[in-house]
């Protein structure tokens, strides 16, 4: 599974072309199209570190594409392939992913050229601090305009380092918890954030489920429980979405593809006896439980319903896109398909929900954990006590009207105050799927779109030509 480099497309041309598709349904004027599309600015820092006595000099990027709203919002990678385009091209993607699922934010993302396996604990912190602060100094980095989150080879571990390099130089900020999201829980984190992009996955993908006109399109039937699905990466986004659809929904998760190669097994794979292997010895080789084969990229050619890339970008590409056999595509990695497969792909009748609304489910709980640390409170903390004590009350209004008593379990669910947990939730469905049905409308409503894809850009970008219009260039 190593990033594509004979592409015809780079990355960032890939993700213009898509957005092109949108602009021309939607006629929209060459000057604003151009407008949207541009990165608004790129900094590239290169900064030494004394890594045990030894001096080594990184480079990272943090491009914003947009401002139209601020913060700029968008995640940091550590990664060895991390370029200038690259973070362009997810910068952009984070832009039309916010106004997707109306996350008030522009689009940004930063990247890391580091392999971090090859440095320790400590190593790794110097390197984050350092970074951050050449963030921080140069503009790039702060809850009012530029908040950073966890992606690719980045964590809680690192945000708390990030937020704890703002605080220390501005503590006069009062926001400053609101830097960067995705810090753990006792740093300002929220509850539900590490699962949220997986989470948002399943949200995602039960919303089509609920849409038979879809679901015909794509050529499905019935429910989620028994569909078969391939997933491209057990990492934090993969493994929760596999993990849920396996658990809650009942679909079979036929293969499992690795850094190292796939596990097949035809009844269904437990992705939690899965992840806990990977856990222990580093790789998925000599997994007792399924079929093992070298050549990962070969088992996304399986027979499947539903095909989960939430790896990497350009995964599916014109080498391979003629060879899947599957009826859906969730993207729930960024870029995995390039825009050249999407050509054969679409002419195929493959039906794909793309990226920009498929992981928005990150971002959309970053959001809310920004509102949590400009707030200074926890969700559900005013209200949860006084909705259990109503809840009490009302049980005991039924239990005196109709000289019944109420079953314990109804009781519980009654009255459970809502907490931080069940509010996050709530807000991220809620999010998927208001924001699938203005897609899934776009796509049936307007003759000029006839894919997933360009449904979520027309969202996206009427969306944001609409603050352009209403605001002026200046
Ligand atoms: N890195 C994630 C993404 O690509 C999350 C971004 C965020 O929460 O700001 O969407």
């Amino acid at each position: 599974m190593s990033k594509k480099d004979n592409q015809t497309l780079s990355f960032s041309q890939s993700v213009n072309h898509m957005a092109d598709r949108a602009f021309r349904a939607m006629d929209m004027a060459p000057d604003i199209a151009a407008a949207i599309k541009a990165c608004s600015s790129i900094i590239q820092v290169n900064f030494p570190v004394n890594i045990k006595g030894k001096v080594e000099v990184f480079t990272g990027w943090r491009a914003v594409h947009s401002t139209h709203r601020l913060p700029a919002k968008g995640g940091i990678r550590y990664a060895t392939f991390v370029d200038q385009d690259e973070v362009e091209a997810l910068a952009a993607l984070m832009t039309y992913k916010c106004a997707i699922v109306d996350v008030p934010f522009g689009g940004s993302k930063g990247g890391l050229l580091i392999d971090p396996s090859r440095y320790d604990r400590n190593d790794l912190e110097l390197i984050t601090r350092r970074f951050a602060r050449e963030l921080i100094r140069k503009g790039f980095l702060s809850p009012a305009t530029n908040v950073p989150a966890p992606d690719m080879g980045t964590g809680q571990r690192e945000m708390a380092w990030i937020a704890d390099t703002y605080k220390l130089l501005h503590p006069e900020d009062i926001n400053h918890t609101g830097c960067v999201t995705g810090k753990p829980v006792a740093h300002g984190g929220i509850r539900g954030r590490t699962e949220a992009t997986g989470r948002g996955v399943v949200y995602a993908i039960r919303e089509f489920f609920r849409h038979p006109e879809d679901m015909k399109s794509a050529g499905l039937k019935g429910g989620l429980a028994g569909k078969r699905i391939i997933i491209q990466g057990l990492g934090n986004v993969g493994y929760y979405a596999a993990k849920l659809l396996d658990e809650e929904d009942d679909a079979k998760i036929i293969a499992i593809i690795e850094r190292d190669g796939a596990l097949i097994k035809e009844d269904g794979l437990s992705v939690e006896a899965v992840r806990q292997y990977i856990n222990e010895h580093k790789t998925i080789k000599g997994y007792a439980d399924a079929t093992f084969t070298e050549n990962g990229l070969s088992a996304m050619e399986l027979k499947c319903e539903i095909l989960i890339p939430a790896a990497m970008e350009a995964q599916i590409t014109a080498e391979n896109a003629g060879k899947l056999k599957t009826n859906l595509i969730v993207e729930a990695a960024n870029g995995p398909v390039t825009f050249e497969a999407d050509e054969i792909l679409r002419k195929a009748g493959v039906s794909i929900l793309p990226d920009a609304y498929v992981n928005a489910g990150g971002v959309t709980v970053s959001y809310f954990e920004w509102i949590r640390n400009l707030s200074h409170i926890r969700f559900g903390r005013m209200e949860r006590r006084f909705d259990e004590t109503r809840g009490q009350h009302l049980i005991s209004a039924m239990e005196s009207l109709t000289n019944q008593t109420v079953p314990d379990w109804m009781r519980d669910e009654i009255v459970r105050g809502a907490d931080e947990l069940d509010l996050v939730r709530s807000g991220l469905d809620d999010t998927m799927r208001n924001a699938y049905q203005e897609l899934s409308n776009t796509f049936h409503n307007n003759k000029n779109v006839e894919d997933f894809r360009t449904a979520a850009y027309v969202v996206a970008i009427d969306k944001i030509s609409r603050s352009y219009f209403d605001i002026g260039v200046y």
